[in-house]
């Protein structure tokens, strides 16, 4: 039986390294090659033309490239693109790239489906199916930079982990997929443009504070009331709000970094003044802003936007408290390419 290849873009620089010593090649060789896959993207062995043909085809005999492939973008109205990304095994991803004047932001994806069940979310459904590898993470931001050029005359300016799945329930593909991403070696980005948003997983939070990230922290909030909260978000009955708190709490002590909440204010879920004074309430405890986002119903969903006349209420009663607040309204309805709208459709 034919023994199955590796995937090269699994090996470290010094695994490369080694692995030409042990072929009686030169170790640089291997700085090489790390360069064409990371730095240059090359999909195949016979784009790395500083290397020997013989030497390629021996890294052939060995190893495979396991790109992504961008199997459909779609372009909204608003210049919004939302690309559904092909994996080497078959399954099926989604990223947006969202512009506005000044920037273009890639929202990508760290699960295939995702673990939770938030009810509002359309990927919910999907369920996971398997994390993606760091190399997954890494290509779906190189494809939107590319876009981000080709249509928009900038290259990438900022990157949110809020596609499909839960950033945190993939902690170490992340985590090195940011490594290369930021690295000089990958794309040169700084980690103060990256920002990984979770639904609130406290002790991977702790973990992130430890481990001692430059990157920002989103949590997708939704709701300070505990059992309003855990009607929405189910696994807030495993993580309750005193738990991610606390995790905040020692996420700020140790890092001096400000948290951005996500809340989506929906009709007869949210809506109340109660509801708004236990935002309040909790955005006290940490350094923080608050992104109020527009929401887009999903397609069978029981979820519909509140109307303006309470978002108003929610501004202002945040301003009044000196909270700041930023109203993120959605462009791309026309491609389901919102926030918690990516659902593997196209
Ligand atoms: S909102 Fe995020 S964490 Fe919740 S189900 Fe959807 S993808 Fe998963």
């Amino acid at each position: 039986m034919l023994e199955k290849k590796r995937d090269i873009r699994a090996l470290t620089k010094d695994q490369l390294r080694a692995f030409f010593l042990s072929q009686g090649l030169e170790a640089f060789r291997g700085n090489q090659v790390y360069e064409w896959l990371w730095n240059k993207s090359a999909h195949n062995f016979d784009d790395m033309t500083n290397i020997s043909k013989t030497t390629r085809q021996m890294l052939e005999d060995n190893f495979v490239i396991n790109h992504i492939e961008v199997d459909n973008m779609q372009q909204s109205s608003d210049g919004t693109i939302k690309n559904a990304v092909r994996l080497h095994d078959g399954l099926v991803v989604e990223s947006v790239l969202i512009p506005t004047e000044t920037r273009t932001t890639a929202c990508v994806s760290s699960q295939v489906g995702c673990s939770l069940d938030c009810k509002f979310c359309a990927t919910a459904r999907l369920k996971r199916m398997r994390n993606l590898n760091p190399d997954e993470i890494y290509d779906q931001v190189v494809a939107i930079d590319n876009e981000s050029r080709l249509y928009h005359n900038i290259p990438l300016s900022n990157i949110v982990f809020m596609g499909m799945g839960e950033p945190l329930m993939n902690y170490n593909n992340v985590l090195k997929a940011i490594d290369k991403i930021t690295s000089p070696e990958g794309l040169g980005m700084s980690p103060k443009r990256i920002t990984v948003s979770t639904s609130g997983v406290p002790k991977m939070i702790k973990k992130l504070a430890d481990d001692g990230v430059k990157f920002n922290l989103a949590v997708s909030l939704h709701s300070a009331k505990e059992e309003v909260r855990t009607s929405i978000m189910p696994f807030n009955e495993t993580f309750p709000l005193n738990d991610l708190r606390e995790a905040l709490e020692y996420w700020y002590s140790k890092t001096k970094r400000r948290i951005t909440y996500e809340y989506v204010v929906w009709k007869d879920v949210n809506d109340t003044k109660k509801d708004i004074d236990a935002l309040v309430k909790f955005c006290k405890y940490v350094p923080c802003k608050v992104n109020l986002i527009e929401y887009n119903p999903i397609d069978g969903g029981d979820y519909q936007q509140a109307s303006i006349e309470i978002i108003n209420n929610y501004i202002h009663t945040l301003e009044k408290n000196r909270i700041v607040v930023n109203v993120r309204r959605s462009r791309v309805k026309d491609i389901d390419a919102a926030c918690g709208q990516l659902a593997n459709k196209s």
